[in-house]
């Protein structure tokens, strides 16, 4: 019988119950049973949910508090020195939350033994999602063993509901791939010291009653370093013995094996996982390559989008593996955790109803999975009805006159090699504009946020709820503005900006002033943490009915005489930081959000504003997971970016901000993006991140970020000054500006106002000695 699986599930809770249990835990009004209590109350409902829709495989210990890689890293025993851990038992709750946001200088915290100033471990992105994971910090002395077995104690807590449970562990090759050591040597080296927990965490999974274990290796999907295909074999052969009985399925996702399916194919597993969202051609090949026994786990609904699954084709799929294989050894899932997606749709009743019926979250998908294994077994006729509301759906999506707009069309094909370009080349711009500009040496800018304050998000509440009217709150935000323009004027800050008092969010703000987006009640995905996302829907063809921000910059630029900067979200961002649709290509519908921004940023110019800056944070975040397929996103998000900045004259100066580390495999794009200006984030790296710009010789002007606003420390004058020496040794100083890191949003004024004071100084001391 075809097995219906998953491979995790959301377990934020679909009212963002873990948010809240977290949150008050750490305010100290929710104690550690309360919060664990919390936790299983989660998993619990989870369980339930998938059984109730059909699911055989119900996966366990996918649940983390805070992330599932910091607590496989502290139950195998990888915790640093100085986070109170007492070298025997468990990690206590104080020192997970301790690696996880550094220490807060808490009671509980020195009761725990926990020094005062330990950093949080990095945080990095999981792949190409946007999940972030803490990175484990190894070194030669890391003691690996098994502390507490988190993964049979999942087993065991599923058998007590009489919910037999398939347990989800990060596979050895792929955690010590997603690890650092500290002295940055392969962290592969340590894979003997590890295996022995491993083989311990397999021998109580079973002994717990588990009959399958998941071993995720998604690294399988990227390109492997030296080394790592002997790793492979070697731990899996380790593995596979360390609790015969106990079936191991190998999971592989968010692309396809490729090159390593060799890799995969041959480890002594009992089945084998499959992303066929991500890697549809590596079925053919995979069903080749697999031994005959081998169960196949088919990933074919999509666990990273939210669109509803078409249940007829993905059928004729399934069905032309059955007639290689048998259904004997088959499972159905989605493509990976479903993690990636909100919970359900059931509470979202202010959607557009058609685009409602074109949804399926979580809940939804789990229902697709256990139709498709059925219909498998049991001949279509078996989900007749679910099938001929599949095809309705599908029919009617087909058949929406409102997914593609002949005035976007025609504009895209309007389009000219052209019209991606600035007039003239970047130094005679930078002629031009200094012209129009006059700007001193190092000019001080910002990156645009100002303090969200209690009252600012109070008083936008209070708009919602209807409770002022929209012109007391425009009024409110407005009176803000005047006075962050006043005071950035009497600091002596060169390039102002209005504050995005206004914006509730860079993506959202925009999103809702733009044809073609929908957004969610409830729809929210665990970012890091407590921290969660509600990533807008793009739907339909994107277009500008009207411009969004000129009001604002127009406002902002009458009560002063100094340049202020519109202040724009890129397509790039747009894009990512959405779930997007998926019948016509990502750069298409890229290219659509360019062409919406583009005329916003003429309009800008028109109205008088002289500096547009473009924000583009999430432009590495679309970087594909393979090298091979890198240039081609490159070029198409590089040449998005162009399309929405080239439409000014020479003298308007286009800027451009990305806030994150490693720059080295995208300078290249970014000098292609070809902005007059862009601000990046440095003060953290201490410069490191230069390097990139320097080895590349970037071309423009940028502005290294001197204080990093992740930390509410505010850096003397003596620092910044070291800071921005260093940059300017690196490169010529007449294109150096002087900001922070990124937006102010999340700082209070009592920061804010001295860091920019020392910004200003900083400036000013590095003019005098030129
Ligand atoms: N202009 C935005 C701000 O200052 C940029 C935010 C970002 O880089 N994420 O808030
Ligand atoms: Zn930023």
């Amino acid at each position: 019988m075809t097995i219906a699986a998953t491979l995790g599930y959301p377990r934020i809770g679909p009212r963002r119950e873990l948010k809240t249990a977290l949150e008050a835990h750490w305010a100290g009004t929710l104690d550690e049973p309360g919060l664990l209590a919390a936790g299983a109350m989660l998993r619990a409902r989870a369980r339930v949910t998938q059984r109730a829709n059909g699911i055989g495989h119900v996966a366990s210990a996918d649940f983390a508090l805070y992330d599932h890689v910091l607590e496989t890293a502290t139950a195998l025993g990888a915790i640093p020195d100085g986070y109170g851990w007492d070298g025997q038992g468990p990690a206590s709750l104080a020192t997970l939350f301790a690696l996880a946001r550094g220490a807060r200088g808490t009671e509980a915290e020195r009761a725990a033994g926990i020094a005062a100033d330990v950093p949080a471990l990095e945080m990095t992105k999981w792949f190409d999602t946007n999940y972030h994971y803490l990175v484990p910090r190894l070194s030669a002395a890391t003691r690996f063993r098994l502390l507490h077995n988190r993964w049979a104690d999942a087993v065991a807590e599923g058998l007590a509901e009489q919910c037999r449970t398939r347990p989800v562990l990060l596979g050895p090759v792929s955690f010590l791939l997603l690890s650092k050591t500290e002295d940055g040597s392969n962290p592969l080296a340590l894979l003997p010291a590890l295996l022995p927990a491993y083989e311990a965490a397999l021998r109580g999974i079973a002994e717990a009653g588990a009959a399958w274990v998941q071993i995720d290796e998604p690294c399988l999907v990227t390109d492997l370093p030296a080394g790592a295909a002997e790793a492979y074999a070697t731990a899996f052969r380790r593995l596979a013995d360390a609790a015969p009985g106990l079936r191991l399925l190998l999971a592989t996702y968010f692309g396809g094996l490729r090159d390593n399916l060799p890799i995969a194919a041959a480890l002594p597993v009992a089945g084998l996982h499959l992303d066929l969202t991500r890697g549809r051609d590596g079925l053919e090949p995979a069903l080749d390559a697999l031994p005959a026994g081998h169960f196949l786990s088919l990933g074919v609904v999509d666990g990273r989008n939210v669109w509803r699954n078409d249940l007829r084709a993905t059928l004729a799929t399934l069905r032309g593996v059955a007639e290689r294989r048998g259904t004997r050894n088959l499972m159905v899932a989605p493509s990976c955790s479903l993690l990636h997606v909100p919970h359900s749709l059931a509470r979202e009743d202010a959607l557009d109803p058609a685009l409602k019926r074109r949804l399926a979250f979580a809940e939804e998908k789990l229902a697709e999975v256990s139709a498709l294994a059925r219909a498998l077994d049991e001949g279509e006729g078996a989900i007749a009805a679910t099938l001929a509301e599949s095809d309705r759906a599908m029919a009617e999506w087909r058949a929406d006159p409102r997914l593609r707009d002949a005035t976007v069309a025609a504009a895209l094909a309007a389009v000219t090699p052209r019209m991606a370009q600035r007039i003239s080349a970047y130094p005679q711009r930078a002629v031009a504009q200094q012209q129009r500009l006059n700007l001193p040496r190092f000019p001080v800018t910002s990156i645009g946020s100002f303090p969200q304050t209690a009252e600012v998000r109070k008083a936008r509440a209070a708009a919602a709820r209807g409770e002022i009217t929209a012109e007391a709150y425009d009024t409110r935000m407005k009176d803000l503005t005047a006075e962050a323009i006043a005071w950035q004027e009497a600091e002596g800050v060169d390039v102002l900006v209005h504050g995005e008092f206004e914006r509730n969010d860079m993506v959202k703000y925009f999103g809702e002033r733009l044809a073609g987006y929908a957004f969610t009640k409830h729809g929210w995905v665990q970012s890091y943490g407590s921290r969660c996302v509600a990533p807008p829907i793009i739907w339909a063809d994107v277009s500008r009915p009207e411009p969004m921000t000129v009001d604002w910059a127009s406002y902002a630029q009458s009560l002063t005489t100094k340049p202020v900067k519109g202040m724009l979200t890129g397509p790039v961002t747009m894009l990512f930081w959405a779930f997007v649709r998926e019948d016509i290509p990502r750069a298409e519908v890229c290219a659509q959000i360019a062409l919406a921004i583009r005329d916003e940023v003429c309009d800008l110019e028109r109205a008088g504003i002289a500096i547009i800056q473009i924000d583009e944070p999430a432009f590495r975040e679309g970087l594909p997971l393979r090298r091979a397929d890198q240039p081609a996103y490159l070029d198409w998000a590089a040449r998005c970016f162009r399309l929405s900045a080239s439409g000014v004259a020479d003298a308007t100066q286009i800027h451009t901000h990305m806030c994150y580390a490693e720059f080295n495999d995208i300078i290249g794009a970014i000098a292609a993006m070809d902005a007059d200006v862009i601000s990046i984030e440095t003060a953290r790296s201490r410069m490191e991140l230069l390097n990139a710009f320097t080895q590349f010789n970037y071309p423009n002007a940028i502005g290294p970020g001197l204080w990093d606003i992740h930390s509410p420390r505010v850096p003397g004058v003596e620092e910044m000054v070291g800071l921005l020496r260093q940059a300017a040794a690196a490169l010529p100083s007449e294109r150096l500006w002087v900001n922070p890191d990124c937006g102010c949003k999340t700082r209070g004024w009592a920061e804010v106002k001295p860091a920019m004071a020392n910004l200003v100084t900083t400036a000013r001391r590095l003019r005098a000695e030129a």
